[in-house]
């Protein structure tokens, strides 16, 4: 089973993929982390990608597009994949649901995680605080939550047109949205 975790940046994506790579041995494709590691290694991507993160800026479609489909086998081998931040475009949407296809597959279902922009703001605050990724300082901040109302929210309506969106309450705590994650998951579909 193939699911996209989809919402505002700090909606608590990465949180509940990690819950779901443990409890159900799913693979997380999360292109921020890919990225992430790309600046860690020091490679020529990471350079290229680097300034475009710390901005709070989309790193360019090529780019993610090529990332995710080198690990499609490996998640296919492992039953399914959750999309962590990504598509966050409609090309990277388009670009996914071919790749998918070519290998016999699909998106299953997209999970939106509902939070509202003040809780958002007030999360990272904190993170920042703590963790000090830089991208979390207010100023990028309010450039990935621009990057997402723009480029990411309007995917929401491409979705709502596949049938296969589910709205999930993310204002909760951690353990209330993974039930509620947990409850769409096993729901049966058609
Ligand atoms: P968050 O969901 O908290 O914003 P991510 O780790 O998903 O964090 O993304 C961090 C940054 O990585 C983004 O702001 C962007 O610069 C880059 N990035 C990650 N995924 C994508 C993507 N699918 N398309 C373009 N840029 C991306």
């Amino acid at each position: 089973m193939n699911v996209i975790l989809f919402g505002p940046p700090a909606a608590g994506k990465g949180t509940q993929a990690k819950r779901l790579v443990e409890t159900r041995k799913m693979v997380q494709l999360s292109t921020g982390d890919m990225l992430r590691a790309a600046i860690a290694s020091g490679s020529e991507l990471g350079k290229r990608v680097s300034g475009i993160m710390e901005r709070g800026e989309l790193v360019s479609d090529g780019i993610v597009i090529e990332l995710i489909e080198q690990r499609l086998p490996e998640a296919e081998a492992a039953g399914g994949a959750i999309f962590d931040g990504f598509p966050r475009t409609l090309a990277q949407a388009e670009a996914l649901d071919q790749m998918l296809e070519r290998r016999g597959s699909r998106i299953d279902l997209v999970i939106r995680l509902k939070v509202d922009d003040e809780a958002l703001m007030k999360r990272v605050a904190g993170r920042f605080a703590e963790s000090g990724r830089p991208d979390d300082n207010p100023d990028s901040f309010k450039v990935r939550l621009n990057a997402y109302n723009a480029q990411t929210a309007p995917l929401l309506p491409y979705y709502q047109a596949q049938k296969n969106l589910l709205e999930v309450d993310g204002m909760g705590s951690i353990e209330a949205v993974a039930a509620a994650i947990d409850e769409a998951l096993d729901a049966p579909r058609g």
